[in-house]
């Protein structure tokens, strides 16, 4: 690789924790989440170029868009905007995190553009800086989680962060909002098995779903609170590093929803229980599903329980750090 080129590597995420809560006038919801970055990373190369160019492999490259929706475009924009650049950048994205899986690929991507471009173009933008660009993207968090370069890049460090953040509901479209974003500490390391689908499912419809078995169930659509609240067993898991304890609080309020629409998920998480998870959760508006395990060795057992019974099953565990360039 010619030296003027910068290579970053940005980890997807699991959400440990989701609460939803109801849908806004607006069309948003009001989000908690904890999420945690896993071993399962985006390559972004970006080239010197006078134009702004994308490339994309991976088994789901076709399905990732090339012009201006893609988030790792849409974050280098951005950026040469705010830096008054007025070169362009060739980004190379290699594709690990599934398309649409809920598990932030388009925000780790951006997450890595921003910190490429950063270095490549001798920006010199701050941490607080590249955060506030990338909550202004639109990037990510998606599922309520992503941790794009907002939640991710500056961040650096663990990985894993509380936040509140809204993002579309019913009426889909606009890019999420975030008010705020805070670091989770978490010790240790957690053994997670991860279970992919070939098809993704789109965010805005699993909130529709959402909406329409709140209403079924007479809970408002559109009536609970502002902002939520992570609950504090949550935290004081990740922090002991405890993944008993983790296990028995995770928690995704889009489950329900994203079930709604694959009902299969449900039977895979039985399957990695009875193979010997702890616990199973779809990861933000699914379809991945996430299931913790007590340690590297039973998770290996439960992704060769599910590799041979046919699923694309990947032993992972977290948190590693965020978006930072290879040297
Ligand atoms: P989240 O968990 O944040 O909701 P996700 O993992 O479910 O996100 P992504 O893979 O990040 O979903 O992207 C969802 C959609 O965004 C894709 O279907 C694609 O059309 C679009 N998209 C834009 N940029 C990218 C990118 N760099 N990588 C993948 N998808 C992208």
């Amino acid at each position: 690789m010619p030296s003027d080129s910068v290579h970053v590597r940005a980890p997807g995420k699991i959400n440990v924790y989701l609460g939803v809560g109801g849908r806004h006038d607006d069309g948003y919801h009001a989000l908690a989440t904890v999420f945690q970055a896993v071993s399962l990373f985006e390559d972004v190369i970006a080239r010197p170029a006078d134009d702004f160019s994308i490339t994309v492999h991976g088994a789901e490259a076709d399905s990732v868009p090339l012009d201006d929706r893609n988030l790792a475009m849409r974050a280098a924009k951005l950026l040469a905007a705010a830096a008054d650049y007025h070169g362009g950048v060739a980004l190379e994205i290699r594709k690990n995190v599934p398309v649409a899986g809920g598990m932030g690929g388009g925000s780790a991507d951006a997450a890595a553009a921003l910190v490429a471009c950063d270095a490549l173009w001798g920006t010199g933008f701050s941490q607080t800086r590249l955060h506030e660009l990338a909550a202004g993207g639109g990037g990510g968090g998606g599922g309520g989680g992503g941790g794009g370069a907002g939640g991710r890049a500056p961040r650096g460090g663990g990985g894993g962060a509380a936040r509140r953040c809204a993002r579309p509901g019913a009426r889909g479209g606009a890019p999420g909002r975030r008010d705020q974003l805070n670091p989770a500490l978490a010790r240790g390391r957690f053994d997670w098995v991860l279970v992919t689908s070939d098809e993704g499912l789109s965010t805005p419809v699993v909130y529709e779903q959402l909406d329409r078995l709140r209403d079924a169930e007479g809970a408002l659509a559109d009536d609970p609170a502002e902002s939520l609240d992570v609950p504090i067993p949550v935290l004081q898991a990740l922090r002991s590093g405890d993944a008993v304890q983790l296990a028995a609080s995770l928690q995704n309020d889009l489950q329900a929803a994203a079930v709604h629409l694959r009902p299969d998920l449900e039977e895979t998480i039985r399957q990695g229980v009875r193979a010997g998870a702890l616990h199973g959760i779809v990861s933000g508006s699914g379809p991945t599903v996430a299931l913790l395990c007590a340690d590297a060795d039973t998770a290996r057992s439960v992704r060769n329980a599910l590799q041979e019974d046919g699923r694309h099953a990947l032993q992972v565990h977290g948190p590693v750090p965020g978006a930072r360039i290879l040297v």
